[in-house]
Formats: C-alpha cells, sequence, structure tokens
C-alpha cells in the first residue's frame, strides 16, 4: 500500500486564492491588510524564508514591508523599532524574523510585539491562550499542520500522537492542539530512550528534529499518518525532510512530502493571521 500524499503546495494555493476574496471584502471597507517584516543581519536562509513571505502576501493582496537591520544593531533598537511599529495604526501584524544574532534576547524580542498584532503566534500571551483553547493567533507551522489534518477529514479524537521534537515554536505547539482537539499526546525529544518504542505505538506522528533519515518505516505503525516537518538543506543544495520517505510511503496510510508539504502551509496561515489581525479578531 501507498499511503495518499497531503500535499501542502496545494493546499496552500486553495487557501491563498480563499484569502484574495477576504482582502478585496476588507479593502472594499477601507482596510489593506498589512503586514510588517524585520529583517535583523544577513542570514541567507532568513532571506529566502522573508521573500517567500514577501510573494506570498502580495499574492493575496497583503501589503507587506521589510524592514532591514544590519546584525550590528543594538537590541534597544531593535525593541524602539518594535514599540514604534506597536503603534503605528496602519500595521496589522509584525514578525520578526528568528533566529537573531546572539546578541539579541529572542524571547525580549517576542514580548515587545503587542499580542494583537503578533501573527507569528509566539507571545506567551497568545501561548497562553492557545494552551487554554481559546481564539488567538495559532503559531503557524502547527495550525498548518492542523490544517492538513482537517482538510483529508483525519480523526484526531482519541488518537495517539507522538510527537519529536519539543521546540517552542513546532513540538511544542502542536502537541498542544492535538490535545485541544482530544489526543492522546506523548513528547519525545533528543534525551528520549529508544525513540522506537513510542512512534511505533503513534496513529499520528510528527516529526520536528531537523535532522535527515531520523524515522524510517521501522519506526511507524502501518496505516499511520506521518507528517514530516523537517527542513534539511542536501550538500547538492536540494531539500530533504526528517523521514525517509520511500520507505515510509509503502506503510503510513497518509504522509506529507518535504518539500511541497508543510513548509507552503506555514506562510498560507501566517498570511491567515495577519488577516485575521486585520479584521481585528484578537
Ligand atoms: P529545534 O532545533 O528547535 O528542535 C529540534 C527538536 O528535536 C528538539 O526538541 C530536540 O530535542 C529534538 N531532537 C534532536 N535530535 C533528536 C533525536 N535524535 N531524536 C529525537 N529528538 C531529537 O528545531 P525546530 O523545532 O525549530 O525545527 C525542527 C525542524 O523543522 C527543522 O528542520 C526546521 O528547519 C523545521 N521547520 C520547518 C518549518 C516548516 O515550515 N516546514 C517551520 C519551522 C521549523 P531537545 O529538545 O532535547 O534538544
Amino acid at each position: 500500500m501507498s499511503a495518499e500524499l497531503i500535499n501542502g503546495r496545494d493546499l496552500a494555493q486553495e487557501l491563498r486564492n480563499q484569502m484574495k476574496d477576504e482582502v478585496i471584502a476588507l479593502k472594499k471597507d477601507g482596510v489593506t491588510p498589512h503586514l510588517t517584516v524585520v529583517l535583523v543581519g544577513d542570514n541567507p536562509a532568513s532571506r529566502s524564508y522573508v521573500k517567500g513571505k514577501e510573494k506570498a502576501s502580495a499574492e493575496v493582496g497583503i501589503q507587506s514591508k521589510v524592514i532591514e537591520l544590519p546584525g550590528t544593531v543594538s537590541e534597544e533598537e531593535l525593541l524602539q523599532l518594535i514599540n514604534e511599529l506597536n503603534d503605528n495604526n496602519s500595521v496589522h501584524g509584525i514578525l520578526v524574523q528568528l533566529p537573531l544574532p546572539k546578541h539579541i534576547q529572542e524571547q525580549k524580542v517576542i514580548e515587545t510585539i503587542s499580542p494583537s498584532k503578533d501573527v507569528d503566534g509566539f507571545h506567551p500571551v497568545n501561548i497562553g491562550r492557545m494552551m487554554t483553547g481559546q481564539d488567538t493567533f495559532l503559531p503557524c507551522t502547527p495550525f498548518g499542520i492542523m490544517t492538513m489534518l482537517h482538510s483529508k477529514d483525519i480523526s484526531i479524537e482519541g488518537k495517539h500522537a507522538v510527537i519529536i521534537g519539543r521546540s517552542n515554536i513546532v513540538g511544542k505547539p502542536i502537541g498542544q492542539l492535538l490535545l485541544n482537539e482530544n489526543a492522546t499526546v506523548t513528547y519525545c525529544h533528543s534525551k528520549t530512550k529508544n525513540l522506537k518504542e513510542f512512534t511505533t505505538k503513534a496513529d499520528i506522528l510528527i516529526v520536528a528534529v531537523g535532522r535527515p533519515n531520523v524515522i524510517n518505516e521501522e519506526h511507524v505503525k502501518e496505516g499511520s499518518v506521518v507528517i514530516d516537518v523537517g527542513i534539511n538543506r542536501l550538500q547538492d543544495g536540494s531539500l530533504t525532510g526528517d523521514v525517509d520517505f520511500d520507505s515510509v510511503v509503502e506503510k503510513a496510510s497518509h504522509i506529507t512530502p518535504v518539500p511541497r508539504g508543510v513548509g507552503p502551509m506555514t506562510i498560507a496561515m501566517l498570511l491567515h493571521n495577519t488577516i485575521k489581525a486585520a479584521k481585528g479578531l484578537t
């Protein structure tokens, strides 16, 4: 049996088409959704992510502005810029592209962004709202994964979801969102002993590690849903996920590819959150 592909590129395109209409309606009411992205330094991966966000914003009619700051900018200057953006009524969403240079405390930056403009969903206020099941800006990657699962009517309630990875931006929040929908959740990480013991029990396996081939067919249960969040660049420049796709595809019921999987969904959910901010819904 070969697993059904959950194609994030196509689903993201569908969502962007729907969002175009929402933006047209908002513009008729005199509101143009506006996202400001702050890019510090010249990390090539960050630059490429920001380009992708700009392009997708333009496609749906969201006005986006990228503010580039040198890698030597002080923490104080960055925080001051964020405060100015917080006070600027024409800016609906603020995103500071991570990672930041070492001399800047990321958490301080995240907490300076107004929760009502935090379209990344990283502010502790929004994380708290997510944990307590309230409407809020959900972090984009986990939100994208949930949207992919829903798009295939994959049942979550009562299912055993195993998450590999416990970062604040992917692992922890995706576990919480699955729990909110009544899954039984297990978290694994680098200190987990005998990973296979957990992964082979998963009905839904989310892999967010950042290392190629962490998971192969021996790790997965027949008929499980496998979501590969990892983005790893190989020496030849190509991208690959954390899952050995060719072997796992034969065993899973559903699987996400890399590329064309979770990545495009992350950007689509950022646009969704920006439109939500422009509507003043949080
Ligand atoms: P982090 O590096 O912050 O977290 C990685 C997690 O994997 C950690 O919790 C770590 O454990 C765990 N881990 C590392 N090695 C192992 C191992 N051998 N076995 C089990 N667990 C392990 O990464 P992110 O969460 O930010 O990202 C994960 C991956 O997803 C990356 O490839 C990243 O590029 C990608 N990504 C993709 C996105 C998309 O849109 N598709 C968006 C964001 C990220 P510990 O906590 O113990 O260190």
